[in-house]
């Protein structure tokens, strides 16, 4: 032990303060454990609300004021070109953020959680490491491990001063080009931000399509009105260069065998995210990590050591926020002695470019790859009335059924709201609902919800708004 090291005890001891991290905090207060929660920032809400989700959606929703501008000379409304004030875009997104972060200060201290800032690493079965404005040695109980991710790098650009998703919703400032490598989440909503604040955009991405993971129906009608916005959007391309020029950066890109070098004053690297499981002392408790570097857990979220935990970005799944809360409060269930296990159905997905992309459960995709027999019904947003109140009709939602029953096995969504609606959807297929339970379901007129109802009306062949299928 380091001379100075402070020694304390602690019933539970939570490592890192993200969605997992402090939600995992709150519930196992609530449950009567005595927490400590350590996070070396020096703010708690980890990336998502720091540099993540919250203030990606707060410079979303400026993008969108500037496109709903714009947009506005179809209802008779001209406005004119605005004008950005950069400083008061940051201070906006700072206001949000900083006011999210005390809240969750306030929620943990009205509970009693210790909150220690500083490096923690375990040193063994039972004991940690933080390394902060003092140096203290935890002993305890239970562990839970919430240390979240950090963007992946790549080795062309590891000595270039590129931008990760962090600097890039710093909004340092706006280029006037800018390159994005990886068409995945990141890549496509940052894109799209950047290119409303004025940049031309150009996305490169590896795979033969723009965000792989998500059904192409879908993205095609993103990727469509991308086509207005983006300077660029290359698929099946691969950066072979990466070099430093008097304005910025140029980038080389293969695709199908021919080279082109493309140039920006900055280039942000999106191509997924990292574990944060190296430098914590896994080893020390005995835990290895898999192939994608994560910490394997049961569904109880139970590590191989049986008194820690481990939840979020740092295990498998996907590396989504509200997974993490969800895992963060079976974890703080379980070790409180209550039964409580992962045995959701559905995590929704939400992408949030101009229209929203959502799904929950079983996607096409998915089905195909599994060999799932399915049955796909769409209903298009163009016959739906609130859609055309909205002036935006274009996408669709579309459910997933199986053959031989009316089960909902999964819902996929493009268009307005599809961040809102998904929700109805992940309702339903927890409940393991059938079309029925949706068709008896009176959904408001009008609004987007209703396109839920709609697609199930499809699905069971009795829809109102479109003409039936031939044959019926
Ligand atoms: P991602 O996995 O969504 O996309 C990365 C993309 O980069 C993929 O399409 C991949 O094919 C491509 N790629 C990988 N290597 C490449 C290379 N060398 N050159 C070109 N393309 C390459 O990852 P992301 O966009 O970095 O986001 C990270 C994670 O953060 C996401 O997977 C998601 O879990 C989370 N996230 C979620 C949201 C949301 O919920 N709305 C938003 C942002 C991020």
């Amino acid at each position: 032990m380091v001379m100075g090291t402070l020694r304390e005890e602690a019933e539970l001891a939570i490592v890192g303060g993200g969605p997992g991290g402090y939600v995992a905090a709150i519930r196992a207060a609530d449950l009567g454990r005595e927490v400590v929660l350590i996070d070396e920032r020096t703010r708690l809400g980890g990336v998502c609300l720091l540099e993540g989700c919250i203030p990606s959606k707060a410079l979303i929703h400026a993008a969108g004021l500037i496109d709903a501008a714009r947009e506005a000379k179809a209802v008779g409304l001209e406005f004119a070109p605005p004008k950005l004030d950069l400083g008061v875009l940051r201070q906006f997104v700072h206001g949000v953020i900083a006011t999210m972060a005390k809240g969750i200060d306030g929620l943990l201290q009205k509970r009693g959680v210790e909150v220690i800032h500083g490096r923690a690493r375990f040193t063994g079965p039972r004991t940690l490491l933080v390394e902060g404005e003092h140096q203290s040695t935890i002993e305890f109980r239970n562990a839970i491990v919430a240390t979240g991710s950090r963007p992946t790098r790549i080795p062309l650009a590891e000595e270039l001063p590129v931008w990760t998703s962090t600097e890039a919703l710093g909004i340092p400032e706006i280029p006037s080009r800018l390159i994005v490598v990886g068409g995945g989440y990141i890549g496509l909503e940052l894109g799209q931000v950047y290119a409303a604040l004025g940049s031309k955009v150009t996305i490169v991405e590896f795979a033969p399509r723009l965000l792989p993971g998500a059904d192409p129906d879908l993205v095609e009608v993103v990727v469509r009105r991308a086509k207005q916005g983006l300077a660029g959007m290359l698929v099946e391309s691969k950066v072979v260069g990466m070099e430093r020029t008097a304005a910025g950066l140029a980038v080389t890109v293969e695709h199908e065998g021919q080279r082109q070098t493309l140039e920006a004053e900055r280039v942000l690297i999106a191509v997924g995210r990292t574990p944060n499981t190296d430098a914590i002392g896994l080893e020390t408790l005995g835990l290895s990590v898999d192939a994608q570097k994560r910490i394997p857990v049961t569904d109880e979220c139970r590590t191989s050591a049986p008194h820690v935990f481990a939840i979020g970005d740092a295990v498998p799944g996907p590396m989504l926020a509200h997974k993490a809360s969800r895992e963060a409060k079976i974890a703080a269930e379980v070790l409180s002695q209550h039964k409580s296990a992962f045995d959701n159905r559905a995590i929704p997905a939400v992408v949030y470019t101009d229209p929203e992309i959502a799904w929950a459960g079983l996607t096409e995709r998915e089905a195909l790859e599994r060999s799932v027999p399915i049955k796909v019904s769409r209903f298009p947003l163009r016959a739906l009335g609130r859609a055309w109140t909205l002036g935006r009709t274009e996408g669709f939602v579309k459910m997933i059924t199986a053959p031989d029953t009316s089960l909902l096995l999964g819902v996929g969504m493009v268009g307005p709201q599809a961040s809102e609606l998904i929700a109805e959807a992940t309702l339903a297929l927890e409940m393991g609902a059938t079309l029925e339970d949706i068709l008896v379901t009176i959904h408001p007129h009008p609004s987007m919800s209703e396109a839920i109802l709609e697609a199930a009306e499809v699905a069971a062949g009795s829809p109102v708004h479109i003409n039936p299928a031939k044959g019926r």
